[in-house]
């Protein structure tokens, strides 16, 4: 031990009682003492220890002999977008099996997660103006958008909806008609690089910590504003409107310009289009916001547009099931080899583009992770596990029900304004149920932010974790990898083993052009992926990876969760004024003092 560790340690140990000290000597002396202790509830060590000759290992090999941009070109090019419920996602999920097997992984296998929905596919989407002017748009149809059946060709007409009621003065005005739904939005100049990295500055605010706790504000207000759309799209059905074109939503600093569209659940009308009873009850697209800009501002000044539409989509079914792919690496030693470290991000993506940053990079990231950790023929201790997760989009399906499945499962309010929401957003009732396998899960390394490479870890507020991360990280800082921070995350799937006490993780990515250009775009193609980037983050996770398999301990816990007790947790203190608790004192006493009437 370091002296200046001995000297903590000392100062430390000074302040604990005789009895404390005995406790933890016997802790510390026998394991067997503990054997019904699972290893994460044990004091950590002090000091990692460390194989620095396997961080060279793993860096020559993803640094040096990267095969991550050719799973990418597979993926993306070969294989295509990946909406859920889709046959190209079944496809990559079988692709994908197939590769783990190929690369050396045991147990290549498809779970399924349960019943999805609809199978949807894009085969063509032409739109354009053919009055007063000729002009061809840029435009995509809303996932799960009905086709129109050959090509349309009506007159354009804006509709003014931000209320319900705004509706009535469209009674018996659409038949026949391509509505145009949206208000026009600013289109900002484009002043700033679209594509960024962490700069110092920004990487030590990340290391601060909110002590703010988040609302769920926005989250309701995003459904509300859905559940209009609900309305407005049956509304145009039930007045035999032909199709409905909306403007695509801006990105971060200006980027939903120039070309970029953006198309998910947002484009369309409503979260749960994939399901029959709340499908898209007409045809949707959504066109870059110059062209919805030119016929917003034609019909606003009166003057007439017709347009061209031809949307052919494809359905492939009401009821089909989302599968996750899973593959190991099987642990060696005796005594640890059923405990799992696991390590994946999610395969599925939305239609328009590739989906080649989301999630195709995650995708690729934890494939090379498993060819890297193959290729150098590790022997773990704990069995590695990876994970590609389908229906992350539409709710983390896949890694909720996996977890579900495996590991507990957090049961949801049933109060009736949470039973009208979707289950993604519904608030966690508890108590968390869980199985045995919850014990054996060490932790869980998750990749979707996107392309860039990794510049540190969240640590979702486990704040035991912090100096073991921290020493693992600081062989890495040279490329890149600084920062440690209590934060949060959220959005993706490490998400599903937070919520049942199990440490999950998001890396600290470089945003790149992510939430400008590509994430949800047309534009998510393979283009936008930055090869050197990729193979850092596949380093670095695998590092990370083959740390916690080989470390003596299972990773440390957070408190289980119990949302059974929040709400009483949250109760404010009664009886905390000594002047409120004193007048009621007295008037109890004056009250035992009035004679009683009889
Ligand atoms: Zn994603």
């Amino acid at each position: 031990m370091p002296y200046r560790y001995v000297r903590v340690f000392f100062a430390v140990f000074l302040g604990f009682t005789l009895t404390l000290f005995a406790v933890a000597a016997d802790k510390s002396k026998s394991a067997a003492a503990n054997a019904n202790q699972p290893s994460y509830d044990l004091p950590q060590p002090q000091r990692e220890t460390l194989d620095y000759g396997m961080y060279q290992r793993i860096r020559d090999e993803g640094l040096g002999h990267s095969h991550v941009m050719e799973y990418a070109s597979a993926l993306d090019d070969d294989i295509g977008p990946r909406l859920t419920g889709s046959a190209n996602l079944k496809h990559a999920n079988e692709w994908t099996r197939d590769q783990f097997t190929a690369m050396g992984c045991s147990n290549a296998h498809l779970e399924d997660w349960g019943e999805f929905g609809m199978g949807w596919q894009q085969l063509n989407t032409l739109i354009r103006m053919t009055a007063p002017d000729t002009a061809v748009f840029i435009a995509q149809a809303a996932p799960w958008s009905p086709a129109t059946n050959g090509a349309i060709n009506a007159p354009a007409v804006w509709i003014d909806v931000k209320d319900a009621k705004d509706l009535d003065q469209y009674k018996g005005k659409l038949a026949g008609k391509i509505v145009l739904y949206g208000e026009m939005r600013d289109v900002p100049p484009v002043d700033k690089p679209l594509f960024v990295r962490l700069d110092d500055a920004e990487l030590k605010k990340l290391t601060e910590y909110p002590l703010k706790p988040r609302g769920r504000d926005f989250i309701e207000q995003y459904m509300k504003r859905l559940e209009l759309r609900q309305k407005v799209g049956q509304f145009l059905a039930d007045e035999h409107a032909l199709a409905v074109v909306t403007p695509s939503r801006d990105g971060r600093d200006g980027g939903g310009s120039g070309g970029t569209v953006f198309d998910d659940s947002g484009a369309g009308f409503g979260w749960e289009a994939y399901k029959r009873e709340h499908a898209n009850p007409l045809p949707v697209v959504v066109t870059a916001i110059e062209n919805y800009g030119r016929v917003y501002r034609l019909l606003k000044a009166h003057v007439p547009v017709t347009m061209e539409m031809n949307i052919d989509t494809k359905f492939t079914g009401d009821h089909e099931h989302g599968y996750d792919t899973i593959a190991e690496i099987p642990g060696t030693d005796p005594k640890l080899k059923d405990e799992v470290v696991m390590v994946g991000g999610h395969l599925d993506s939305w239609a328009s583009g590739t989906g080649a940053t989301d999630n195709g990079a995650g995708t690729v990231v934890s494939m090379e992770v498993m060819r890297i950790l193959n290729t150098l023929q590790v022997k773990p201790r704990r069995t590695i596990r990876v994970a590609l997760w389908t229906g992350e989009e539409e709710g983390e399906f896949g890694s909720y029900g996996y977890v579900k499945q495996h590991f507990g499962n957090v049961p949801l309010s049933t109060a009736p304004d949470q039973l009208k929401l979707p289950e993604w957003v519904r608030k966690p009732a508890g108590p968390v149920q869980l199985k045995p396998d919850q014990q054996k899960i060490s932790g869980y390394f998750n990749v979707d932010n996107g392309s860039g490479k990794i510049r540190g870890i969240y640590l979702q507020e486990n704040a035991a974790i912090a100096p073991i991360f921290a020493q693992w990280i600081e062989p890495l800082k040279d490329l890149g990898v600084t920062t440690v921070t209590m934060r949060n995350t959220g959005g993706t799937d490490h998400e599903a083993f937070d919520a049942v006490g199990i440490p999950g993780f998001q890396f600290i990515q470089d945003p790149l052009d992510y939430g400008s250009r590509t994430h949800h775009s047309n534009m998510d193609t393979y283009e936008r992926l930055q090869p050197e980037d990729l193979a850092q983050a596949a380093v670095v996770e695998a590092i990370f990876v083959y740390n916690t398999a080989m470390r003596d301990q299972m990773l440390p816990r957070k408190p289980l969760p119990h949302p059974e007790l929040e709400e009483q947790r949250r109760a404010p203190l009664t009886n905390i004024m000594p002047g409120a608790e004193a007048a009621e004192k007295d008037a109890k006493e004056k009250a035992d003092q009035t004679p009683k009437e009889e």
